[in-house]
């Protein structure tokens, strides 16, 4: 099948041309982001291939079906970027990868949260600056302390139970519970007992129009005092200038975000000859007190493996007329 991959980077290509050699699709890499100023370059192709800074707007997915495209295979787990009604509505199958390696994203969430406690990020600069000073540099053992953990699939499952292994309590909270999670040594709490028992609030659960800003100015006062936010989920679940009050007022102690709500102007690209133009963004970067990376939770060479061939695997099965096992249904959102 001819297939257009947009946003894509030199370790897409590498990645989706080994995965293909045993599907054999024509597959066109291109650097451009999806939107309505460029679904014309999927003319002609009958499977497109967004990532998760794409825009698949209704708008976007109309043009894709007038120009013949039917699948919409994302190379994401995250589907909240696409319009699945206009999808459904233009008969356009959409697939994702929902499960590339929980373990990446878990890991880097565990690389923020001890990165913050222990300020590794700012000893680096010391150290090469030659001062070895500690003022400024106290932690605190995570050993006994609790983690909250909101959203228990895959992700928030691996995070639990590396975190009841360096001793944490864990509260989780999800709208439909886990029994992994459960038997992993997580106790289900309400929002509110999560919010006001937590030292770490992590984020695992999906955007939707229920979870947007879940962290609000309204939750984070419900927080301990000092409390660390980690966010590797999706920007759009943080508000994030009531995270800029709340770190001016000390109310939140550490904030660590591989996601940004605004990420989509910023993120997987070189800006740094240029001049920001994110003043919200550009104030986080100057808490001593915040890490952001830029969405590089997944980027592991296994997940990277993991999301071509399941991706190429999806355009298979389609392309024989096989019933889509990883397709994204309206009930998903509803
Ligand atoms: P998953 O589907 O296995 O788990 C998501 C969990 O969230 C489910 O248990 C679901 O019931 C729960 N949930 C849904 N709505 C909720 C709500 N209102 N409140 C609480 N919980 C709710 O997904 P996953 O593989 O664990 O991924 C979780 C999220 O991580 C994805 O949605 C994606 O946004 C994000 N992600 C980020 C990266 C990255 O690189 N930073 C990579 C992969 C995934």
């Amino acid at each position: 099948m001819r297939v257009v991959l947009f946003s894509t980077k030199p370790y897409d290509r590498q990645s989706f041309l080994e995965a293909n050699s045993s599907h054999g699709h024509v597959l066109t890499f291109l650097e451009s982001r999806l939107g309505a100023d460029t679904s014309g370059l999927a003319a002609g192709f009958l499977a497109v291939c967004p990532f998760v800074n794409d825009h698949v707007d209704a708008p976007v997915i109309q043009a894709l079906a007038r120009q013949g495209t039917k699948l919409v295979a994302l190379r994401s787990a995250g589907f909240n970027h696409v319009d699945l009604q206009a999808a459904h509505d233009a008969g356009m199958t959409v697939v994702r990868v929902p499960a590339y390696s929980p373990y990446s994203v878990a890991e880097h969430t565990v690389a923020l949260i001890l990165a913050l406690n222990r300020k590794t990020y700012r000893a680096y600069a010391r150290v090469r600056d030659g001062n070895f000073a500690l003022e400024g540099l106290l932690g605190f053992d995570l050993h006994g302390r609790t983690v909250g953990v909101i959203g228990t699939g895959r992700i928030g499952t691996a995070l639990v139970r590396i975190m009841r292994g360096f001793g944490c309590r864990v509260l989780a909270m999800d709208i439909v519970e886990n029994p992994d999670c459960k038997a992993a040594g997580a106790v289900y709490a309400s929002l509110p007992d999560l919010f006001r028992e937590s030292d770490i609030v992590t984020l695992h659960c999906p955007l939707t129009p229920e979870t947007h800003h879940l962290i609000s100015r309204d939750a984070l006062n419900r927080m301990k005092r000092g409390v660390m936010l980690i966010n590797t989920s999706r920007g759009g679940l943080v508000d994030t200038r009531a995270v800029i009050a709340g770190l001016k007022s000390g109310a939140i102690g550490y904030v660590g975000l591989d996601v940004y709500e605004e990420e989509g102007d910023l993120f997987f690209q070189d800006l740094s000859a240029q001049v920001m133009q994110d003043d919200v963004f550009a104030r986080l970067l100057t808490f001593p007190n915040v890490l952001v990376t830029g969405h590089q939770a997944f980027f592991t060479a296994e997940a990277v493996r993991n999301i071509a061939e399941t991706t190429l695997r999806n355009i298979s099965a389609f392309e024989r007329g096989e019933p889509a096992v990883n397709e994204v249904v309206l009930s998903h959102v509803r």
